[in-house]
């Protein structure tokens, strides 16, 4: 680290050097060029604030190349133009670590941080523990190993015995000093452990870039940072601004040879207050010296929370005895040290293998391929199989039978691939043939150009008749209690149901006799089908399966009729003119109310008992105190689901909007509310609203 009046030094410094007010011989130009660009590299990368311009810092840069250009002699190995070698590096070395870099054994719980610390009272005697709490950085790891101040090699973790020497890519992180001051602490040798990773911000912005290139983007910075720390061309290495955080000192020696570990460096906390003397990037400012196992974990929730502001990718945090005598009375098992222990947050992202892909046919015709992969835990659920949406994702996303997938769900998110690891191909991977044809009946796929799915048009497909029955049922339609998939399926196996109308004659006597059900569960279905027969038409509206029509519209459409079959008089134009309804929308219910097919459908159902004719209760809205006023929920809520805000709104009137704009009058923030709360905050006319604010509008 600089001290305050050293950096007064140096920026003067500077200033004199871009303005060259200075007459120097080349060695002392060199040498204050050297000193500069140490300095600001150490602003740029290890506080990330930088003091001056790239512009001033690459002039800088150049001319101290110049110099040694002209005067080879004046080239140091610790000059920052040493920092990417030349040469290719054609194979990594293999080299053995000064001690083994073991793995961290996990937590998830306050339960499992109390036996831990109960274990580390037992280790240690002692009934009063200081632990160390910091980060755990998402990165790869690495190991550098300074003698006499200067890098003399950096490697990677490997096997934990035996890395690979990758010390002419690690110089080329600027982040890393290629000379520390630690023989001003008594340290000869040393080896210091840490993390490299990439900047969140600057991950986001290289991919950006590489979409913009037409490149392929890079899937997590995890990843990138070990795949970019393993490249063969330093050069390459060096554009892909990797960073490295130090947080621990496995070896150090003075010039006899003496340990100086729980000796002279006395703590954890002591040694990371070393490294960032020295000049290292260290998580000294995001760290915490708690003093009892309770505190270690209030510490850790409010960091699950920060996490996500936060601007280096974590997977949880690391809890260390902190005096290093405790820490060697702990000692180590073969896999980890017994006096640490990682606390893992919730995972987003997972790995998998994708093992097959399936292809559904919606209910109305749509065919989405499904992934089938090696179940997977991710975020409390097993995930063994989800969508790829359509032919086009899977090929721009080029996923093939056999990749490893990465898988991400964040928080009630359905789970999605972010993409494929390639780097762990191995030849085995096969091309995905999306069919031509349906895989229920066989109909040649057609895709209408402006839309992204194949389709199958067969009226008479049994996948599609199945969905369909499916969505008739379900909650959002007509709601049948106790009317599932499975049933529906059975049920149309076993020839009880072809269409819709067939679920109101269905054979309750055969039904009984079927194994798993009896005169409770026959009555309950019996009662359930009554009871859809009186609800409000537009979940016979949306029931019904339209293309294009969902819950929205279909309450948009019902409000203006009497009788749903009134649809069938209106032309495409009086279509156009409901508000709400696009051409597209308008296209596809003037058709099916000009097929005679589903005019009979209707007549059936009607004739079974199902209401058809809006109520005079549902034709008011419930009130519209929020008539005209616009709506968005965001961040965990409390008090009521989406579902239940989305009705809310609407049955008083309101509308929902989907992101923030300028159009947004009210958001409604519940908790751990993210990006569209702050996206929000910057419009002044969005108004910003607690659950129990939203409550009281609508009371
Ligand atoms: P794991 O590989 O999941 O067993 O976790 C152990 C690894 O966590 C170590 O090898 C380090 O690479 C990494 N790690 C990240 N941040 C820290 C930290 N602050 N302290 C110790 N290890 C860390
Ligand atoms: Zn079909």
């Amino acid at each position: 680290m600089y001290s305050k009046e050293q950096q007064h030094q140096l920026n003067l410094l500077t200033e004199k050097i871009i303005q060259h007010k200075e007459s120097l011989s080349d060695k002392e130009k060199a040498e204050a060029l050297k000193k500069a660009i140490n300095y600001h590299d150490w602003r740029y990368y290890v506080l990330s604030e930088p003091l001056i311009t790239d512009f001033d810092y690459d002039q800088i840069f150049k001319e101290l190349k110049k110099i040694e250009a002209d005067n080879p002699k004046l080239v140091t190995p610790d000059s920052p133009t040493q920092r990417v070698a030349r040469a290719l590096t054609s194979d990594f070395e293999q080299v053995s670590h000064l001690v083994s870099m073991l793995s961290l054994e996990n937590s998830y719980n306050a339960d499992d941080l109390n036996d831990f610390d109960r274990k580390v009272k037992e280790f240690t005697s002692e009934d009063k523990i200081d632990y160390c709490v910091e980060p755990k950085f998402d990165g790869a790891s690495i190991a550098l190993v300074y003698e006499d101040d200067m890098l003399v090699r950096a490697a990677t973790r490997g096997d934990g015995a035996v890395g690979e020497d990758i010390t002419n890519n690690a110089k080329a992180l600027a982040s890393i000093p290629l000379t520390a001051a630690f023989s001003k602490h008594g340290i000869y040798k040393i080896e210091v452990r840490g993390e490299v990773i990439i900047r969140k911000d600057v991950f986001e912005k290289m991919n950006a870039e590489r979409k913009a290139a037409g490149e392929k983007t890079f899937q997590n910075s995890r990843n990138t940072a070990s795949g970019s720390l393993r490249l063969k061309d330093p050069n390459e290495a060096a554009s892909r601004k990797l960073e490295a955080v130090l947080y621990h000192v496995s070896f150090a020696e003075d010039k006899n040879g003496n340990n100086l570990l729980a000796g002279k460096l006395h703590s954890h906390f002591h040694t990371i207050e070393i490294l960032y003397d020295c000049g290292f990037k260290t998580p000294i400012h995001e760290l915490k010296v708690c003093h009892n196992i309770d505190d270690v974990h209030t510490f850790i929730q409010t960091w699950e929370k920060k996490r996500v502001g936060f601007n280096i990718e974590t997977d949880g945090m690391v809890i260390k005895v902190n005096g290093l005598k405790e820490q060697q009375k702990c000692g180590y098992t073969s896999h980890h040290p017994r006096w640490a222990m990682a606390f893992k947050f919730q995972a987003k992202q997972a790995q998998s293998k994708l093992v097959d892909v399936e292809y559904q046919v919606g209910r109305t015709g749509a065919i989405t391929p499904v992934a089938k992969i090696q179940p997977v835990a991710l975020a409390g659920v097993t995930i063994s199989s989800i969508s790829l949406h359509n032919a086009d994702f899977i090929t721009e996303k080029d996923i093939r039978i056999n990749d490893t997938v990465i898988v991400e769900r964040a928080g009630e998110v359905i789970p999605y691939i972010v993409g494929v690891v390639a780097d762990l191909r191995t030849g085995k991977e096969k091309k995905i043939d999306f069919p031509t044809q349906c895989p229920s009946c066989g109909e040649d796929l057609v895709k209408p150009e402006d839309e992204v799915a194949w389709r199958c048009d067969n009226a008479d497909c049994p996948a599609q008749a199945e969905e369909r029955v499916i969505h008739f049922v379900s909650k959002d339609a007509m709601d049948i209690d106790g009317f599932g998939r499975a049933i529906v399926i059975d049920f149309i196996q076993r020839g009880y149901i072809k269409t819709m109308e067939d679920i109101y004659r269905l054979p309750y006597n055969s039904i009984l006799e079927l194994e798993g059900w009896g005169g409770k569960s026959v009555e309950n279905l019996k009662q359930g089908i009554e009871e859809s027969k009186d609800r409000a038409i537009w979940r016979l509206l949306n029931g019904l399966g339209i293309r294009h029509v969902g819950v929205t519209t279909s309450k948009d459409l019902t409000a203006h009729l009497k009788s749903i079959l009134d649809l069938k008089d209106y032309s495409l134009e009086d279509l156009i003119n409901i508000e709400g309804i696009g051409p597209k929308v308008a296209q596809s219910i003037f058709e099916f109310f000009n097929n005679e097919g589903n005019i009979r459908l209707l007549h059936a159902l009607e004739e079974f008992g199902v209401n058809i004719n809006n109520r005079p209760a549902d034709l008011r809205a419930k009130n519209n105190k929020l008539e005209g006023k616009t709506f968005l929920f965001t961040g965990s809520l409390q008090q009521f689901t989406r579902d239940q805000a989305k009705e809310l709104v609407e049955q008083n009137g309101g509308k929902l909007l989907s992101g923030v704009s300028a159009n947004l009058n009210y958001l409604i923030a519940g908790e751990e509310a993210g990006s569209k709360l702050s996206k929000a905050k910057k419009i002044p006319s969005i108004q910003i609203l607690t659950e129990d604010d939203f409550l009281k509008m609508i009371s």
